[in-house]
């Protein structure tokens, strides 16, 4: 059966080697005048994670001013991307793993935690852009459990085909990448290439473990 794939993004296809995380803070710096708390990004959403941050400022949840936090983001998330000294790189078996899914003639959209725009920078900026023509993202919403909904009806908008969840698997990092997929009855192939290690992946309920993506079949 054909598959609707849906793809983490950090940690997962990529490693920003902690250029998302720096951007974040220095972000949070300018927008909230201090970094705030340790943000805790493995699986988050953008969203939920300003929300936090208005929440550990005691400040009202402001919609322009969580937009005032991307436009600062943005850029210096893009400025740490070309910076080498975060050492940020495809991980291992991503593009092997994407170009066989393709010939098999799966589907392949994003679910992430990175707000749209974030997201398109990151998988552009790794030269996967082609791969990735739709997703849903951390501005989608702020809970990442409602956003695989959203990526099934993105992914049949798209592609002019009926995938209902039955024909989702998705992949990635994180024991939120593991509930999000079973919030709607999906299996989630967790890869242990980030905070993560096989045992606390299997802890959480993951379907299938695996140590990285090389090699990785359906
Ligand atoms: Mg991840």
């Amino acid at each position: 059966m054909k598959k609707l794939i849906l793809f983490d993004i950090d940690c997962t296809l990529i490693d920003t080697g902690g250029a998302g995380m720096s951007a974040l803070n220095e972000a949070a710096l300018e927008i909230f005048g201090s970094e705030g708390p340790p943000l805790d990004l493995a699986g988050s959403t953008d969203s939920g994670i300003v929300r936090g941050l208005f929440e550990h400022f005691d400040r009202p949840y402001d919609p322009k001013i969580e937009e005032e936090f991307y436009q600062c983001y943005l850029p210096l998330m893009q400025r740490n991307l070309h910076d080498s000294s975060f050492g940020g790189s495809v991980l291992d078996g991503s593009i092997d793993l994407i170009a066989r899914l393709e010939d098999d003639g799966h589907t392949l959209g994003l679910m992430t935690g990175n707000i749209e725009r974030g997201a398109v920078i990151k998988v552009g900026h790794y030269g996967l852009s082609e791969h990735f023509q739709f997703g849903s993202y951390g501005d989608d919403h702020w809970d990442r459990n409602k956003l695989g909904p959203i990526a099934i009806q993105r992914a049949n908008l798209t592609t002019g085909k009926n995938f209902t969840v039955a024909e989702v698997i998705v992949i990635g990092d994180t024991p939120k990448d593991v509930a999000c997929a079973h919030a709607i009855g999906a299996p989630c192939i967790a890869v242990a290439t980030g905070a993560f290690n096989e045992d606390q992946l299997r802890e959480c309920g993951a379907d299938r473990v695996i140590s990285s993506l090389v090699g990785l079949t359906l």
